[in-house]
C-alpha cells in the first residue's frame, strides 16, 4: 500500500518564528563558543622572529604556531619583507560564518591562527598590543583614545636594525597616531582609496623592510548597519579582494625576497539593538579573531 506524507505548508508567521529560532539558535552557539587561548601579545614577537631581529623586552613569547610554520615554509631562514594588511573588526565568527565572502582571502593563506585579542577590544588598545608584544597596562592605551605609545615597538626594533618600515592609513584612525614620532615613514590619507594605491605603489617600489596597511571600511559600515548587514559583508568581501591583490603584487614583484604576507584584523563585533554593530566588551564575539599568514620564498 502506498504511504503518503501531507505536507501542511507553513504560514507566513510560522515560517518567520522558525527563521527567529534559527537565528536565535546560531547567536547562542557564537555566545557559547570559547576564547581562544593564544593571546594577541605573541604576534609581536613572531613578527621580529620572522625578520630575525630582536623583539622588544616587553613584548611577549611569540606564538609558537606562527613560529614554525615561518621555521618549516622557509626551511629556516628568515624573512626580508612583511606585509601586514590589517582590516579592522572582522571576528572569528565572521570570519567562519561568511568565509564565502572571505575566499580569495582564505585561498591564499597557507596558516591560519586564532587569537584571543585583549581588553577592551576597541581599536587603539589592540594594535597596541598587536604591535608592540605588551598587554594595555603596559602600552599604555586601556581605553578608546589615541596617544603616541612610548614604549617599544616592532617599529622600533625594526629602525634599530636598520630596517626600513612604514604605516599607511586612513586619517585619524588609530593606526595612524598611536605609533608616530618614529624615524620611519607614514602616508596617511582620507580615502581607504587612496591608502591602497598608495599600499600598491609601496610594493611596487620596494623599498621598506615592513609594511602596514589600515582599512576600517567594514568596521565603520558594521558600526552603523550591522556585522552582518549586506553593506557590511559587502566591506568584507572588498577586504578579501584588497588583500588578494596586494598578495598577487608582492609574489610577482619580490621574487628576490622571502616575504611574510598577513590578513591581521584587531578585534572582532557583535550586534546590538537598533541593528548596529559594536565592539569593545569581553566576550568571543569581541575577542575572538583569526589571522591568516602565508611565506612567499625567493626565487
Ligand atoms: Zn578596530
Amino acid at each position: 500500500m502506498e504511504s503518503r506524507i501531507d505536507l501542511c505548508p507553513l504560514s507566513q508567521a510560522q515560517t518567520q518564528n522558525f527563521i527567529d529560532l534559527l537565528v536565535l539558535e546560531s547567536r547562542r552557539c557564537e555566545m557559547n563558543e570559547k576564547l581562544n587561548d593564544q593571546s594577541l601579545d605573541t604576534v609581536c614577537s613572531s613578527l621580529a622572529y620572522a625578520m630575525g631581529i630582536r623583539s622588544s623586552d616587553v613584548a611577549a613569547e611569540p606564538s609558537r604556531k606562527l613560529n614554525t610554520y615561518i621555521d618549516e615554509s622557509l626551511a629556516g631562514r628568515k624573512v626580508d619583507r612583511v606585509f601586514m594588511y590589517n582590516p579592522d573588526a572582522i571576528g572569528q565568527w565572521i570570519y567562519r560564518k561568511y568565509s564565502s565572502l572571505l575566499r580569495k582571502a582564505i585561498e591564499r593563506t597557507e596558516l591560519e591562527v586564532p587569537f584571543c585579542t585583549v581588553m577592551p577590544s576597541v581599536t587603539p588598545v589592540c594594535f597596541g598590543t598587536m604591535y608592540t608584544g605588551a598587554q594595555p597596562e603596559v602600552h599604555g592605551i586601556k581605553k578608546y583614545e589615541k596617544p603616541v605609545i612610548k614604549i617599544d615597538s616592532i617599529f622600533d626594533s625594526l629602525i634599530r636594525q636598520g630596517k626600513k618600515p612604514v604605516i599607511i592609513a586612513e586619517t585619524d584612525c588609530s593606526m595612524s597616531k598611536i605609533f608616530l614620532e618614529r624615524d620611519m615613514d607614514y602616508f596617511i590619507y582620507d580615502t581607504i582609496e587612496e591608502v591602497n594605491a598608495k599600499a600598491i605603489e609601496v610594493i611596487l617600489e620596494d623599498k621598506y623592510d615592513f609594511i602596514a596597511v589600515y582599512n576600517g571600511n567594514y568596521d565603520s559600515v558594521m558600526h552603523k548597519h550591522g556585522p552582518e548587514s549586506i553593506e557590511a559583508l559587502s566591506e568584507l568581501r572588498v577586504n578579501a579582494e584588497i588583500y588578494a591583490m596586494f598578495d598577487t603584487l608582492i609574489s610577482e614583484h619580490w621574487k628576490k625576497h622571502n616575504s611574510l604576507v598577513g590578513f591581521a584584523m584587531d578585534h572582532g563585533c557583535h550586534e546590538i539593538d537598533g541593528n548596529c554593530g559594536s565592539h569593545g566588551l569581553d566576550m568571543p564575539q569581541d575577542l575572538n579573531i583569526v589571522h591568516l599568514y602565508k611565506t612567499y620564498p625567493a626565487v
